[in-house]
């Protein structure tokens, strides 16, 4: 009896155990495709195209701020660009985008110490009258301090949020703060005040305003919103500290004109016995207009067609048809992705795995995932692959970026290197976003990473299946 007990659960755990064991053999890589890994990951790291991609980009077209100018030339560029890197069915899609001008815009302190400071419209926010806006401020934190203060406390005033974003590698401190910029301005609107200032939502010491979208709500009336650097965000707040009251004027142009036309840039790497099931790789393709857009997104772009084009180059035919999307208008409206859903309703479900690079130039530092629980040992595998690059195994609630939102809300599944963003948001949306904060080194890193990870996504010997989890709704 006693040796019953014990024999039984050691056959039980083994039969589990060979069961386990099968599975997962059906679902290992196989040898060749290993080693392609192996070559494409070091072709990569010796790979200099995706700087030269982001050079060419912010050289040659510049800013591309959604409806400008710069929006329709970034276009044409991508598809000579997917041309020229030998991608098959380079193709626009259409998205209808709508047209903010930011214009000018004035900022200063009036009492009690006068002084003028840099300022930058929030994105899609409207402009004062020409004289202006000049009024009392009242300094508070955050949505949440607002809401606490006394019926009436900012009626007819300005308010200044004066809420710090945490520096942090993977993007959470951005997460924490950005809520004032995008409802800030409609919860004081909402409570009476007149006009809105933000500290900027960046880490950055320096002077340039970081700008970025604000989201009016339908219930509240609309009002100016600008955001001022740290360091004079800092100063600010003396002037609050002092105790004195604190009085502020505001001046901006900004405005909306009707909406435009853009499109998504598509192009493909042909896949072979799983042609039907598609690989996306999505970045968006323009930018905020203050600065070239360097790290915001060129760099995401560039590391995603360097990706494909090594891939095509080495020859490697890949299982599964990996698609790289350049999409339009992330930045005020996400408009690129959903009028990609929407024109693509027949092969969503085709879109068996996705990749998203949207957070700088690297260097790639953590794999994370959202698949299916029964594929985590396949992403354990991808991330053995990797050991080279020595990077830290994340979790599998990746939480992905923007333009793969509404796929991943329809059960794809997500693999996400994820790229280092400490310094990331020293520059984010600010008039500093140039070709010299791209490292050359970490962006040949960062391809070497989606590299082996997209390569060994579209090889899969299993099937993807859809991740049944609801996805967190982003803020
Ligand atoms: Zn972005
Ligand atoms: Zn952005």
């Amino acid at each position: 009896m006693r040796k019953f007990k014990l024999v039984f659960p050691a056959i039980f755990l083994l039969c589990q155990l060979s069961f386990a064991t099968a599975a997962n053999k059906a679902a290992t890589f196989s040898r060749a495709d290993l080693a392609a890994a192996t070559t494409l990951r070091e072709r990569a790291l010796a790979d200099s195209k995706a700087y030269e991609l982001v050079a060419s980009l912010t050289t040659e077209v510049g800013p591309r701020f959604a409806g400008t100018p710069g929006d329709k030339a970034a276009v044409g560029w991508a598809v000579r660009e997917m041309q020229r890197l030998g991608f098959a069915n380079v193709r626009t899609s259409e998205a209808l985008v709508g047209h903010w001008v930011r214009g000018e815009a004035e900022f200063a302190v009036v009492t009690p110490w006068p002084q003028a400071m840099p300022a930058a419209a929030l994105g899609g926010s409207i402009g004062t009258s020409s004289e202006g806006i000049e009024a009392d401020a009242v300094m508070v934190q955050d949505v949440a301090a607002l809401n606490a203060l006394p019926p009436g406390a900012v009626r007819d005033r300005i308010v200044f949020f004066g809420n710090r974003m945490e520096r942090t590698r993977d993007g959470s401190g951005y997460m924490r703060a950005v809520p004032v910029r995008a409802t800030g301005p409609s919860a004081a609107a909402a409570l009476g005040a007149v006009g809105v200032v933000i500290r900027s939502i960046g880490t950055s010491d320096h002077r340039f305003p970081h700008t970025g979208a604000t989201r009016y709500s339908q219930t509240a009336p609309r009002i100016p919103a600008l955001a001022i650097s740290n360091p004079d965000a800092d100063a600010l707040e003396r002037q609050f500290a002092s105790g004195k009251p604190v009085r502020l004027r505001m001046n901006s142009s900004s405005r909306d004109l009707p909406p435009a036309r853009s499109a998504n840039v598509i192009g493909e790497i042909a896949g072979s016995d799983l042609a039907h099931e598609i690989v996306i790789l999505a970045a968006h393709l323009d930018s905020w207009d203050l600065g070239v857009g360097a790290l915001d997104n060129a760099s995401g772009c560039a590391i995603l067609m360097s990706v494909a084009r090594l891939i095509r180059e080495l020859d490697l035919k890949p299982r599964r048809t990996i698609r790289v999307v350049l999409f339009a208008n992330e930045e005020s409206a996400q408009s690129g992705s959903i009028a990609y859903i929407a024109a693509h309703e027949a092969e969503l479900p085709r879109h068996v795995l996705g990749f998203e690079a949207d957070f700088g130039a690297g260097p790639v530092w953590r794999l994370s995932s959202r698949v299916n629980p029964a594929q985590v040992p396949a992403i354990d595998q991808i991330h053995r692959a990797l050991a080279p690059l020595k990077l830290v195994r994340g979790d599998n609630a990746a939480r992905g970026g923007a333009d793969l939102d509404g796929l991943a809300k329809l059960g794809m599944p997500l693999i996400e290197p994820g790229l280092d963003g400490t310094n990331y948001f020293d520059v984010h949306h600010t008039a500093d976003d140039t070709l010299a904060r791209v490292d050359p080194g970490a962006i040949r890193q960062s391809v070497a990473a989606f590299a082996v990870s997209v390569w060994l996504g579209a090889q899969y010997p299993g099937t993807w299946e859809r991740v049944i989890t609801p996805k967190p709704e982003r803020r």
